[in-house]
């Protein structure tokens, strides 16, 4: 690709870092103290602050975070987690990494998300916790989510990863229910290059996060120190301590960016060639979600092009685009287990069929117009 295509490149995610910020960053490594420290002290006071004082504490991952969060709830062999099949595979494999057995059920077409019908369904008496991902941003009925987990004696972990910023009647997610795990990893709404956050429940609870952060030490005094659990080594930098707090700064000038942008690629795509022949749009959530993704289904029956195809051309028009993602049970890792083709139809259809558009919080409204033209143009083109 020569210089100037690539100059006019509209990425699918750009992160938006000031020099406020890399200023900060450049302070952190004058300091002396490079590692979690004072940084991540601030940082885990400020999101603890963001989530209406709940205890919080970092992980180096949202993967991380998530694997924690499960051993915390002392969850292990023999144990059910139901999730979903429409998310990364790390939903799945942190289940697998503390020797549970993740139980899948299918998504709602609509939502994306986990079908809470199914969920009730699902559960076992081996069942110990639903792990609910709000895809794209968007949450699952977190009324019906926590009434069912009363119900039925379970502890939730939720896989906010995508969902900083993003609310359920008014109240942010991770400010209320269970344990809250969100990524920062840079494609998400807040990033700290890499990590995550975990909103906890109380101090007994934050004690224990510490210890499986960092090995299973605790500390007393000048040389105390006692490993009474296996932990790993799961520490937040203080560098990318700093980065998170420059963006958290940003955060709501971000999702409203994002917001912004999402209803002009809904006015935009409106009577055009690619919703005449079917393709089908993100739920016109304007109230709850964060937006961190903007995902449209191709009407793959209507078109002669397969979606790779379909991204190259988007991609020879100068428009990355993604897939979030594959049905994760259909990997050989999942597949080795039991699960395969035909079991959740919804999340199998999303996967196929479903493209991420460009969107992120420094992208112009002449960018989503140029996205839109691309889409319709590609449908128009390859219409069968
Ligand atoms: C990003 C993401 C993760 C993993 O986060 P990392 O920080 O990349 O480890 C987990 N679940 C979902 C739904 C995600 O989007």
């Amino acid at each position: 690709m020569s210089q100037d295509q690539q100059a006019d490149y509209l990425p699918m995610v750009r992160p938006e870092i000031d020099e406020e910020t890399i200023a900060g960053v450049a302070d952190v490594l004058r300091s002396g103290w490079i590692t979690t420290g004072p940084q991540n002290q601030r940082f885990e006071a400020e999101l603890s602050a963001y989530f209406g004082g709940r205890p919080v504490k970092t992980f180096n991952s949202g993967t991380a975070t998530m694997e924690i969060a499960l051993r915390i709830a002392g969850i292990g062999p023999g144990d059910e987690v139901i999730t979903t099949p429409m998310s990364w595979v790390a939903t799945a494999n942190v289940i697998l990494e503390v020797g549970a057995t993740p139980v899948l059920v299918d998504i709602d077409p609509l939502t994306r998300n986990l079908d809470l019908d199914l969920v009730e369904r699902a559960i076992t008496p081996r069942t110990r916790a639903i792990l609910p991902v709000y895809l794209a941003g968007l949450p699952v009925d977190m009324d019906r989510l926590y009434a069912i987990a009363r119900e039925h004696k379970l502890r939730v972990i939720e896989d906010a990863a995508q969902a900083m910023g993003s609310t359920w009647k008014g109240r942010r997610i991770g400010s209320f229910g269970d344990m809250v795990s969100f990524s920062f990893h840079p494609n998400k709404n807040l990033t700290s290059i890499e990590g995550g956050a975990l909103v906890l429940n109380n101090e007994e609870e934050a004690k224990l996060a510490v210890k499986y952060r960092l090995q299973g030490i605790t500390r007393t005094g000048y040389d105390g120190m006692e490993c009474d659990v296996l932990g790993g080594k799961y520490n937040l930098t203080d560098v990318a301590a700093r980065v998170g707090l420059g963006q958290l700064q940003h955060l709501a000038r971000f999702n409203a960016q994002r917001l912004t942008l999402v209803r002009h690629y809904f006015e935009q795509l409106e009577g055009g060639a690619a919703l005449k022949l079917g393709t089908q749009l993100p739920p016109r959530d304007f109230e709850n979600s964060n937006w961190h993704m903007f995902q449209i289904m191709l009407p793959l029956d209507k078109l002669s092009i397969d979606r790779a195809a379909f991204m190259a051309q988007l991609h020879q028009r100068g428009i990355g685009s993604g897939v979030h993602y594959p049905a994760l049970h259909l990997f050989k890792l999942y597949r080795a287990r039991g699960f395969g083709p035909g079991m959740f139809l919804h999340a199998e259809q999303f996967g196929r069929a479903s493209v991420t558009l460009p969107l992120f919080s420094s992208m112009r409204r002449e960018d989503v117009e140029r996205v839109c033209r691309a889409v319709n143009e590609i449908c128009e083109q390859y219409r069968i």
